[in-house]
């Protein structure tokens, strides 16, 4: 399967560790005239598609999108080198709304031609005290003609923990709406299972450093194995993230994990190629 995928763009610079060095300047204004849409950069952004394998048929039934930003000079940037200076600069919300956006048409296309597949997006602590974010998330879905149970938003823990209040409010409101919840990377945040009580969470993703060791640490595997049964005794369901090995998948299998996603199911892939490979993989175990 790794054979079909893209390569990872890879960030050989990380300006957002590095405040003094010309490139954070540079890259700051850039992503502000990407996100103006001036002529000519807006099609640097865009969103590739990781696949999810639903374990229990084998078949990939979502994916997530992540952003990229072909960058004319610096390349394909991975989020990583991005992110944290657009929530610096305050440009994290315009960069959520692009993604949303695209997502969000993405979502409509898969829906309108019959696929059934859910999209999962994320966003960022400064999203959440955005409180337009469900209005404008309803607005989408209306325009795009996409039922809010196909596209699930994904937060750290921590994005809770800066005005808790507003952001569980947002939350809440969004999955009033009928958009799902997942909380990202979980295990590694400060838990708080008093928040995650307060929140309408459908899904948890199991971060992936509890993953990578699986079939060698004993302890990993009872990590994951105790985050699953928690998971399914609140009613949520479980997805391993970083899934690099086919024997991680046959234990997350036995274990009665929900989902898989990482390289071993799928790179993250153009929207066509991410087409090309839920067809070819219609039915077939892993
Ligand atoms: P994340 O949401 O936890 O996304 C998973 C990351 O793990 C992705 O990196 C993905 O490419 C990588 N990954 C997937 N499978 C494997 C695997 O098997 N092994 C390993 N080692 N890595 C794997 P990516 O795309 O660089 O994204 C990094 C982070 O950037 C994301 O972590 C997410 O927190 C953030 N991000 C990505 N797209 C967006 C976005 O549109 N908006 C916001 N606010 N954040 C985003
Ligand atoms: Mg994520
Ligand atoms: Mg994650
Ligand atoms: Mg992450």
């Amino acid at each position: 399967l790794g054979a079909m995928g893209t390569e990872e763009p890879v960030a050989v610079y990380d300006p957002a560790t590095d405040p003094h060095r010309p490139e954070r300047l540079s890259l700051m204004s850039d992503l502000r005239k990407v996100l103006e849409g001036a002529p000519g950069v807006h099609g640097e952004l865009e969103l590739v598609y990781q696949p999810k394998l639903h374990l229990p048929t084998g078949r990939i039934d979502g994916a997530e999108g992540l952003l990229r930003w072909r960058h004319p000079v610096a390349g394909p940037l991975a989020p990583d080198a991005f992110i944290a200076l657009a929530e610096e600069t305050g440009n994290i919300r315009r960069l959520t709304r692009w993604v949303l956006g695209a997502g969000i048409e993405q979502a409509g296309r898969w829906q309108a031609a019959g696929d059934e597949l859910r999209l999962s997006l994320n966003v960022s602590a400064r999203d959440l005290d955005d409180v337009d974010l469900p209005r404008r998330v309803a607005g989408l879905l209306a325009a795009h003609g996409v039922s809010p149970s196909r596209v699930v938003l994904e937060i750290t823990e921590s994005a809770i923990m800066g005005k808790p209040e507003t952001a569980i409010a947002v939350l809440r409101r969004l999955a009033e709406q009928g958009i799902e919840l997942a909380i990202d990377d979980f295990g590694v945040g400060q838990s708080s299972f008093a928040y995650l009580r307060r929140l309408p969470v459908r899904e948890l993703k199991i971060d992936r450093t509890f993953i990578a060791h699986l079939a060698d640490s004993r302890e990993d595997r009872a990590i994951v194995r105790s985050i699953v049964e928690l998971g399914h005794d609140l009613g949520y369901r479980v997805t391993a993230e970083g899934v690099e090995d086919a024997r991680a998948i046959d234990l997350l299998r036995e274990m009665r994990c929900d989902h898989a996603q990482g390289y071993q199911v799928g790179r993250p892939l153009s929207a066509s190629a991410f087409l090309s490979l839920v067809s070819s993989r219609a039915g077939v175990e892993a």
